[in-house]
């Protein structure tokens, strides 16, 4: 557990969270901004700061958080959902602890959203060379 880490804590249950799922390598829980009608977290107990940290000694974490998250969305009778992380400011990313949102309930866009600078926008850069 990291000092001072918010999905740590949560993980230990020393800040309350709404539960979906738990054993002993992993920890599922509604996000407190929910983005769609269900939007849970999915994160391991063991501190990874994100995706950009999983290697060859910690890959079986993922793999199991992918388990959970099937059976988790088959339990709540999710038929589609999107499974997202975010890595590094620039894609989002604000608590740093791999946590996997799982999302769904309404439709979705391809890509996910993104925004030029105004610059870019008036010389018409295409969409392409941003993805
Ligand atoms: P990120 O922005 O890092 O991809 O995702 C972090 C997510 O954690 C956000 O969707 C945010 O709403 C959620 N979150 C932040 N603080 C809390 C909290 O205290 N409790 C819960 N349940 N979710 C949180
Ligand atoms: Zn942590």
């Amino acid at each position: 557990m990291k000092n001072d880490c918010l999905f740590c804590a949560i993980a230990a249950g020393e800040i309350p969270s709404s539960k979906v799922y738990e054993d002993e390598i992993c920890f599922a829980f509604y996000d407190i901004a929910p983005q769609a009608p269900v939007h849970f977290l999915v994160i391991p107990k063991e501190h990874i700061g994100s995706v950009a940290e999983i290697s060859g000694e910690n890959s079986s974490v993922v793999a199991h958080i992918f388990e959970v998250i099937a059976r988790v969305a088959r339990e709540l009778g999710l038929e589609s959902y999107r499974v997202v992380s975010n890595i590094g400011e620039q894609a989002g990313q604000s608590v740093h602890h791999l946590h996997f949102h799982v999302l769904s309930g309404r439709d979705m866009t391809w890509p996910p959203g993104w925004s030029i600078g105004q610059e870019e926008s008036r010389r018409g850069t295409p969409a392409a060379l941003y993805l």
